[in-house]
């Protein structure tokens, strides 16, 4: 809320990594009667989720879709492809990785951490060579985020699938979408992976409260063999009730709603078009940081996010009070720090049912939030944003090859 306001006056700039704003028409969607779970407009409604949301994953294969957050889904990814005392490759990106790996720990599973500094995405080369070492094929899966929301990196899925196949390795190749899918391109199939994990509330533009698993053959193979406890989460059942359009228990009937026409409304805009919204914004937002005179956390271009950007604040500067002043007198919301990064840097979220305008509000408010807070930086960033974004209109195919 702006300051010395009795309400919050227009809409609040939300520029966390996660949730998104909500768009109208998905909100309207879901502001419906509820209907019967077990009846024959809800085995319609739920077949086109179903079929729809495989065209988001790009995957021919089911996807489950749970009442849960995204952490349900990362541990219904573990418990239904493994054993306990299972060996995990987990690729250390940042706090996401890491909980993901407390997760399997918690499992009974033994994760096996590739570090790194936290600024960086995988690297298929340590991979490959790690699995190379690995002549027993102890390791039954490697764990990697596609986009690491803590720091906005983005790790190359595609060249990872290949350093497994060249390390001539089984283990499965696991991979969490929550902060990319429906915003940065994803191929489940093309891709090789074995489980895509994904969430309802980035890219998909719903509120929290839904996750995905997309599923390979070979995952659904070696969840025949699986021993890892699970009940609520266990694929079989659910598999078998999809088939018919229904769910073993009672799903989230009105979030369902907001997912058929979450689908529509990216397929309307195209999801080539959603990619290359997502990459503008990003290069427009990164522009604004480098003229600001900071640096990206993500120090590495070719591993830059599409959806986050992570700003290091200079040195002394508390970047938990900068967020708190920035909200308080802009009513502008930045995600938070992290770990290794505490208190050091805020993250900028440019994903989901953003345009330019939205964007280049929020940067003009971080500009004049960093002059309020007395941070040093240098002037001209949203200028930079604007050129950008101007320019990039002006050519769309290079924009979009960016
Ligand atoms: N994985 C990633 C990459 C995330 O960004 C998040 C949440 O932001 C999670 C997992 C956990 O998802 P949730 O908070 O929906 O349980």
């Amino acid at each position: 809320m702006a300051q010395n306001s009795s309400r919050p006056v227009g809409r609040h700039h939300l520029h966390i990594p996660g949730p998104t704003p909500v768009p109208d028409r998905i909100l309207r969607a879901m502001d419906t009667p509820i209907i019967d779970h077990r009846g024959p407009e809800f085995a319609k409604l739920a077949k086109r989720c179903l079929d729809g949301v495989k065209t988001i994953f790009k995957t021919t294969n089911p996807v489950i879709i749970y009442t849960a957050t995204g952490t349900g889904a990362w541990e219904a990814a573990l418990v239904n492809t493994l054993s306990p005392g299972d060996k995990v490759l987990v690729y250390e990106t940042g706090q996401f990785s890491n909980l993901w790996k407390a997760m399997a720990e918690k499992l009974g599973l033994k994760p096996e951490v590739m570090a790194s500094d936290w600024r960086t995405g995988a690297d298929p080369a340590k991979i490959e060579a790690r699995l190379a070492e690995d002549k027993n094929k102890e390791i039954k899966a490697v764990c990697v985020l596609h986009n690491e929301t803590s720091t906005g990196c983005l790790s190359p899925v595609n060249e990872i699938r290949k350093a497994i196949d060249k390390a001539n390795h089984p283990a499965l190749l696991l991979v969490d979408t929550i902060s990319s899918l429906a915003s940065t391109d994803y191929r489940h199939d093309e891709w090789g992976v074995d489980v895509t994990v994904g969430g309802a509330q980035k890219g998909l533009m719903l509120p929290p409260g839904m996750s995905f698993n997309a599923i390979s053959d070979k995952a659904l193979a070696a969840n025949k063999t699986a021993k890892l406890p699970k009940a609520f989460l266990a694929w079989d059942e659910m598999l078998n009730m999809n088939k018919v359009g229904f769910f073993p228990y009672t799903p989230a009937t009105q979030m369902l709603q907001g997912l058929a026409v979450a689908i529509d409304m990216l397929h309307e805009e195209g999801l080539d078009n959603v990619f290359a919204r997502h990459n503008r914004l990003a290069e427009a937002t990164r522009r604004a940081v480098k003229a600001w005179g900071f640096d990206i956390i993500c120090k590495d271009p070719k591993y830059y996010s599409p959806t986050i950007t992570s700003v290091l604040t200079p040195e002394g500067v508390d970047a938990d009070a900068f967020r708190a002043l920035a909200l308080s007198n802009f009513n502008v919301s930045y995600g938070a720090s992290f770990g290794r990064f505490a208190g050091k840097m805020f993250r900028i979220g440019h994903l989901g049912d953003i345009n330019d305008g939205d964007m280049l509000g929020g940067l003009a408010v971080t500009e004049m939030a960093l002059t309020l807070a007395n941070i040093p930086h240098k002037k001209g960033g949203v200028q930079a944003a604007m050129d950008y974004i101007a320019s990039a209109h002006a050519k769309p195919s290079r924009a979009a090859a960016e």
